[in-house]
């Protein structure tokens, strides 16, 4: 009987030191964990570096950004994630406005990321900077007919204009950016312009879209950059398409982010405010870009070569939570006028 009662105790203590340790991280301690909408490939060598540099073990987990959000609301204050991270202003927005982020106070990602690229009241950061812009088939169009978004409405135009889906952020979040600059009901007659000038159906992305005009269906398109990259590293350089940087003499480029935010119940609110910072550090910015072919937000980052092969541009310099504010007049808006 003694000797049974021996062994269960030390059968429970070694139970409780094995639940204890693995639950330890190797270097004792400091965990951030991540709710991500990037893909892995694109964050974990940065999470990686970090960790080497830090010693704090980063934890992700990948979906879309409309079940990472439905799922912080329904955890609340249980959740385990310290950080959410996604694409698109328009979804950033969502979840400030949905209460699942905390509103920082941090002076280096003040300095870092500029104004127009981060919520005004500090509760996401824009990390990376795509440009939506348009893209034309070299064997059809001289750039010279090409101006601003605004023009692709023009009947010159009609039978050869190809879009992705209204019903990608990417999207809304342009036509809520152009109802900001011009209004609703300007806006509305350019995007009705568009519908007209349709060679065929929305595409379900921005690479199909390209794709349709490389086989000769559409003239012009317009899409993120880092697509158009991808499409030069699968299919070549010598690819009939090239980029424009439209509405130059106007307000510029639609820009929006990728960014990131710390939850309002984080339990490791300080190593997930480090982790944050860092990834607007230098290092990290370059590393950024580089891994997606985006933007860094930090202008005094260096440029990948071939991001750097489409050329300077001027971009729209409207802060990008604009793009969530005007999300639902856009999202109408597109409705209105047939844009499928
Ligand atoms: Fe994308």
């Amino acid at each position: 009987m003694r000797l049974s009662l021996l062994v269960g105790i030390v059968a429970a203590a070694v139970i409780a030191v094995s639940y204890w340790a693995m639950n330890q991280s190797p270097d004792d301690g400091e965990e951030v964990v991540v709710y991500s909408a990037r893909q892995e490939h694109l964050i974990k060598p940065l999470f990686d570096r970090f960790t080497e540099e830090t010693g704090i073990r980063v934890r992700y987990v990948t979906d879309d950004a409309g079940p990472l959000l439905q799922r912080l609301r329904a955890e609340g204050r249980n959740t385990r994630a310290d950080m959410l991270m996604t694409v698109d202003a328009g979804n950033l927005w969502q979840a400030a406005e949905q209460d699942v982020l905390a509103a920082l106070d941090s002076a280096t990602l003040e300095a870092n990321v500029p104004a127009n690229l981060r919520d005004p009241d500090g509760r996401w950061f824009g990390l990376s900077v795509r440009a939506r812009t348009i893209v034309y088939s070299t064997e059809r169009v001289d750039p010279d007919e090409l101006s601003t978004y605004e023009a692709l409405a023009d009947e010159d135009w009609e039978g050869r204009l190809c879009l992705r889906t209204s019903k990608k952020v990417y999207n809304q979040s342009l036509v809520a950016t152009m109802i900001a600059r011009h209004g609703e009901a300007e806006t509305e007659e350019i995007v009705g312009g568009w519908v007209d000038n349709l060679a065929t159906q929305p595409f379900s992305n921005d690479t199909a879209v390209m794709e349709a005009i490389v086989a000769g269906q559409c003239d012009v398109g317009i899409v993120n950059t880092y697509y158009f990259g991808r499409l030069q590293e699968r299919d070549g350089d010598d690819t009939p398409l090239a980029l424009f940087w439209p509405n130059q003499d106007a307000e510029g480029v639609h820009l929006n982010v990728s960014g990131a935010g710390i939850t309002r119940h984080a339990s490791n609110p300080e190593a997930a405010l480090q982790l944050l910072e860092w990834l607007s550090g230098e290092e990290a910015q370059q590393m950024f870009g580089a891994l997606n072919m985006e933007y860094p937000v930090r202008p005094d980052t260096e440029w990948t070569e071939r991001v750097s092969s489409w050329g300077e541009f001027r971009g729209d310099d409207i802060n990008v939570s604009e793009a969530g504010r005007r999300q639902v007049d856009a999202v109408m808006l597109m409705d209105r006028v047939g844009y499928r």
